[in-house]
């Protein structure tokens, strides 16, 4: 109610103003719908939904964009963003559909979206579409995220048709045919640093002001309303927020793909999956979307990228600040390298199963990482192998045949030392055991990530309409701390397969 809507219920392509959403109807598919998969937890515990309600009509109405939507929409969001470091201009809501508000049980409230729902005034050249192969990966992964600890969007359904959507290919330019997909996606809120960008850009300094307060009246109640300050207080959040993200997206070697101001969170989420990528071989310079020649949103650079996005977030909101408030905004974000480097610290000692603190830690943890980049290691299975190997076994110079991760990283022979460091740091906490270590450890580092061509088999066999892989992928994701029989046998804590080595990714989605 609070926020102004463009009046003008159509959905043609234009430059929208004066208003951060529009009305526009989803545009359901023409041909069958079927149901590939729910999120059982996102029904249940976001939305008060039993899983059974997946086999009624009206679900499938519902998430096909057909039916059911609250009375005051559904709605496109207008935002703009600045895209791998250029100001685009206005972006926006392309192809999704904010189709209803829930407050669930427990007093939360959740925003649905319907991603693939159909063309809105912000579609620009696109068809609204998203494509099944795009799908499963953004369904998979955002609920993946989420049980990895990691503050996510989610995703509650998956839906296939049989309508043709027309994507490029890679390399030769020609058109493949595929089929539409939607999904379900869930959030606080999918306000991001675009949204007031675009306004700030365009001058319209009132509107800006209103949602600026809007955000923080609804998403950050430890902000006092009165204060006269609540906005550079917002600002400090939001930048101290998102270096715990990317802190955390680090700890796990995942790589966004597209670090752009338009998909970056203001409540501090991962959101807007595409080209993501988890590092497999250890490599700062890892960059998942082929599309990204020069590697701007290359794993390691995804700190930097963040601060350069703050940064615009920072001058989208010089207007609502007076001068000292401006300087005072520049100095918070200059302390984001240290929030990060804290955050970073705190999570990969944790990974190393360290109690407490000591001056040596960081040392410990860069020179890991970089007996890992020089052997190629792999970075998710060499933090599991370290927590499940004993000290012993890992003291004792043969490292068994199955912890092959960090059979690899012996190749180097500084790894001997390591370990002795390793080790005299462990002892410093007399009273911890080595089994406690590892209990702490595997709760931790995950055994399995959704790595690339984990997604891809699951989507070869989707696209013939065999979706067991998707539905075990889903199920082996949501217990990623936890040895899964399925899983182990479908290689998911092995080396990725001969077939699969030179995957890519783009961002034709
Ligand atoms: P992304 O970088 O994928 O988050 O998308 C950037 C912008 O392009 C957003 O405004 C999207 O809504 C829009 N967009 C992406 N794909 C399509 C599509 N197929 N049709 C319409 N808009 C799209
Ligand atoms: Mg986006
Ligand atoms: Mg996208």
């Amino acid at each position: 109610d609070e926020l102004p809507v463009d009046p003008n219920r159509n959905n043609y392509v234009r430059r929208v103003q004066e208003c951060i959403f529009s009305y526009v109807s989803p545009t359901p598919f023409t041909s069958d719908v079927r149901l590939v998969a729910v999120s059982e937890d996102a029904l249940e515990n976001l939305l008060d939904l039993a899983i059974s309600v997946g086999e009624t009509d009206a679900f499938l109405q519902f998430v096909s964009g057909r039916d059911g939507f609250t009375d005051w929409g559904p709605l496109a969001h207008r935002y703009g963003g600045h895209q791998f470091g250029v100001w685009a201009g206005q972006l926006g809501d392309g192809r999704a559909h904010l189709i209803g508000t829930y407050i669930n049980r427990f007093g939360e409230r959740w925003e649905l979206q319907l991603k693939g729902s159909g063309r809105t005034p912000y579609s620009r050249g696109g068809d609204g579409r998203a494509v099944l192969r795009s799908s499963v990966r953004e369904f998979l992964c955002s609920e993946a995220m989420h049980y990895l600890g990691i503050p996510t969007s989610r995703a509650a359904s998956l839906i296939v048709s049989d309508d043709a959507v027309w994507r490029d290919q890679f390399y030769n330019g020609s058109l493949r045919r595929e089929r539409g997909a939607m999904v379900l996606r869930v959030a606080k809120s999918w306000f991001r640093i675009g949204s007031l960008e675009i306004l700030s850009h365009s001058g319209e300094f009132e509107l800006l002001r209103k949602l600026v307060d809007f955000i923080i009246t609804n998403y950050f109640p430890s902000i006092n309303s009165k204060a006269p300050n609540r906005t550079l207080t917002f600002f400090s959040i939001v930048v101290s927020e998102t270096a715990n993200l990317i802190a955390s997206w680090m700890s796990v070697g995942f790589a966004h793909g597209v670090c752009n101001t338009d998909n970056f969170s203001l409540l501090s989420i991962t959101i807007d999956y595409g080209p993501f990528g988890f590092m497999e071989s250890y490599d700062a310079d890892y960059v998942p979307n082929t599309s990204d020649d020069e590697g701007r949103y290359s794993i390691g650079n995804q700190a930097n990228v963040a601060m350069f996005n703050l940064n615009k977030l920072r001058l989208a909101l010089n207007p609502l600040l007076d001068s000292k408030q401006q300087q005072q905004a520049s100095q918070v974000l200059r302390g984001f390298p240290d929030l990060y480097y804290k955050r970073f610290t705190e999570l990969f000692r944790a990974k190393l199963g360290i109690l407490g603190e000591n001056d040596q830690d960081l040392a410990l943890i860069s020179s890991f990482l970089d007996l890992m980049a020089s052997t190629r290691a792999d970075f998710i299975m060499s933090f599991r192998q370290l927590s499940e190997i004993s000290q012993d076994q890992l003291r004792s110079l043969s490292i068994p045949q199955e912890y092959w991760a960090l059979q690899d990283i012996g190749q180097q022979k500084q790894f001997l030392a390591w370990i002795d460091a390793y080790i005299l740091r462990l002892k410093r906490n007399p009273e911890d055991t080595d089994e406690k270590r590892r209990r702490r450890m595997m709760l931790i580092n995950p055994r399995y990530v959704l790595r690339n061509w984990m997604a891809e088999s699951a989507v070869r066999k989707a696209e013939s309409n065999d979706f067991s892989e998707v539905h075990l992928l889903q199920k082996t994701l949501c217990q990623p701390f936890h040895t899964q029989k399925m899983a182990e046998e479908a290689g998911y804590s092995q080396r990725t397969p001969a077939w699969a080595k030179h995957l890519k990714v783009s961002c034709s989605s």
